[in-house]
């Protein structure tokens, strides 16, 4: 028997002027099952989520919902409220917490959203000033908790938990209303493996009780082992909806892209002999007990020491906020060290021109508002780093016929859109700026390149691309080190494996292929071992 559809989405469709992120999109969730909605970056995947949660409305179309007492009725949800009360959850990307509350005081703040009895019992106004009933709140949080495995202190104050427990409370927040419908926006996206597997649990126990799940991602293998259908977005279009495991990844991966996708082939080394091992000279990159201050300074990078060589591609995996971007910025000048030695190339420089002077190119994570002068044209943002360009004889030569078919290929090479070398880079999309740093940055050869999560954001060919030009560095006897939050990147790519976690850097090579001991280190937990 065909299940019941507790939520349906009929030909809806949202524009930003003229931009259609959401094209005329079928959607239907059963009741009980999880639902991967699966799709590049930019496919609509958010924009549709926030329709149905009310932080948008549709351009056109309708949606329906079956209510709480089981009537299907149209849901014309003007904002998160209408959503809630009609017992839809959402877990953002980002989170939506009050840091300086209690987790129990948060949930009876999300209980306050709800109307009549449940509020009352919470909340209420008492000569001017707001109160909720502090232990039970307390209660109804330890009781959820309890019933589906997500452990969290409800006395902590928000602030001080860990992105994955912050998760959790966000999903208590939901079920505290009652959620029937819970929507999940790349929720694994800020999780270590290990973490991932402990939360994928969870989300049984919320479907064993009977809740329905829409389940958002880019990761392939997550989708294929959690969900039970998939619908694929491509350019805001539903191109796909079937049973999970009717299609092989390879095939839906051709559904998320609308071709066939070829991962680069790592050539572990084969054919290019590496004129620099056991050579001293083969050193690039050395980091002496390296201590770093965060923003709020407290301790980002703690006493690391590694090397990077000539010939070698360095991965740092690890979770997002583990320090990495502190480091990055201090070997590029653009933070300062609390102590330790930074050497490149046997120098010590303390700026970053004079970093870049010593042939070091970088590829920041916050590339929009760091790596791109939004009012030079495309052009001149490709060809910006004139001293570095000055020490490649290659370069020296370039006139300006020769200035502009360089960036033409570029434009070529790494698919710039629109590829029109004179349009501002402010008039590009997001995706695309990113592309102009990375052909710039990579195209440069610097004897050191940092790259931070180079393929954030990329589409897949153009991922592929950076993937193929980060190898050639390598076998150019160039350094990388290749600092990224996706893991399969690192795998792919890393010669010798390091993960980052609480500020300290572990080397991992011998775990590269032991996804449980990388989890493990993903998530500080061999944290004790170290520190004995
Ligand atoms: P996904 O979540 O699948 O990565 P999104 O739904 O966030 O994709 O975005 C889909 C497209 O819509 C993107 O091209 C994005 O730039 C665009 N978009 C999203 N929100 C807005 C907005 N508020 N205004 C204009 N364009 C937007
Ligand atoms: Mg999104």
């Amino acid at each position: 028997m065909e299940k019941e559809n507790i939520l349906e989405l009929r030909n809806v469709t949202k524009t930003f002027g003229e931009f259609a992120a959401v094209d005329s999109v079928d959607f239907a969730l059963q009741a009980g099952e999880i639902h991967a909605i699966l799709g590049e970056n930019g496919a609509g995947k958010s924009t549709l989520m926030n329709l149905i949660y009310g932080l948008y409305q549709p351009s056109d179309g309708r949606i329906y919902v079956t209510d709480r007492e089981g009537w299907r009725r149209r849901l014309r949800a003007k904002s998160p409220h209408d959503a809630i009360v009609n017992g839809i959850g959402m877990v953002h990307q980002h989170f939506m917490l009050i840091e300086n509350l209690t987790v129990a005081e948060n949930i009876a703040l999300s209980l306050g959203q709800l109307k009549g009895k449940q509020k009352d019992r919470m909340e209420g106004w008492k000569n001017g000033r707001f109160w909720f009933k502090k232990e039970e709140a307390i209660r109804i949080t330890q009781a959820l908790s309890e019933q589906f495995g997500l452990t969290v202190d409800p006395t902590a104050l928000v602030g001080a938990l860990s992105v994955g427990l912050k998760q959790r409370v966000e999903i208590l927040k939901a079920l505290a209303v009652d959620a029937r419908i819970l929507i999940l926006d790349e929720p694994t996206a800020v999780l270590s493996p290990q973490e991932v597997e402990g939360f994928f649990t969870i989300l049984r126990n919320l479907q064993a009780d009977g809740r329905a799940i829409i389940f958002i991602s880019h990761k392939m293998k997550e989708v294929l082992s959690i969900s039970d259908r998939i619908t694929v977005l491509r350019r805001g279009k539903k191109v796909y909806l079937g049973q999970t495991g009717e299609l092989t990844a390879r095939e839906l991966a051709r559904e998320m892209i609308g071709e066939e996708i070829n991962e680069v082939e790592r050539s572990v080394g084969v054919g290019v002999p590496n004129s620099y091992e056991n050579d001293p000279a083969g050193s690039v990159l050395q980091l002496e007990n390296l201590t770093v201050l965060g923003s709020r300074d407290e301790i980002s990078v703690s006493d690391v020491s590694m090397e990077t060589r000539r010939g070698e591609i360095v991965g740092i995996a690890g979770v997002d906020g583990n320090g990495q971007r502190e480091l990055a910025e201090a070997i590029m000048g653009l933070r300062h060290h609390a102590s330790g030695t930074i050497s490149i190339l046997g120098a010590n420089p303390k700026e970053t021109k004079a970093v870049r002077q010593c042939g070091v190119g970088y590829i920041p994570e916050d590339r929009q508002t760091t790596g791109i002068i939004a009012s030079f044209s495309v052009t001149e943002n490709l060809l910006l780093n004139v001293t570095h360009l000055e020490r490649t004889a290659r370069w020296n030569i370039l006139n300006e016929t020769r200035k502009q078919e360089t960036a033409e290929q570029l434009i070529t090479d790494y698919d710039i859109r629109p590829p029109v070398a004179d349009t501002p880079a402010a008039a590009l999309s997001g995706g695309n700026q990113q592309k102009v740093i990375l052909a710039r940055e990579i195209s440069l050869q610097p004897d050191l390149l940092i790259a931070v999560n180079p393929t954030r954001g990329l589409d897949v060919n153009a991922a592929r691309y950076v993937h193929e030009n980060l190898l050639a560095q390598r076998d150019r006897e160039k350094s990388v080190l290749l600092i990224s939050t996706e893991l399969d990147e690192v795998l792919l790519l890393s010669d010798r494996l390091f993960v980052m976690s609480r500020g300290k850097l572990i080397e991992a090579t011998a775990q590269r292929n032991d996804i449980e001991a990388l989890g493990l280190l993903m998530t500080g937990e061999t944290d004790t071992n170290l520190k004995t």
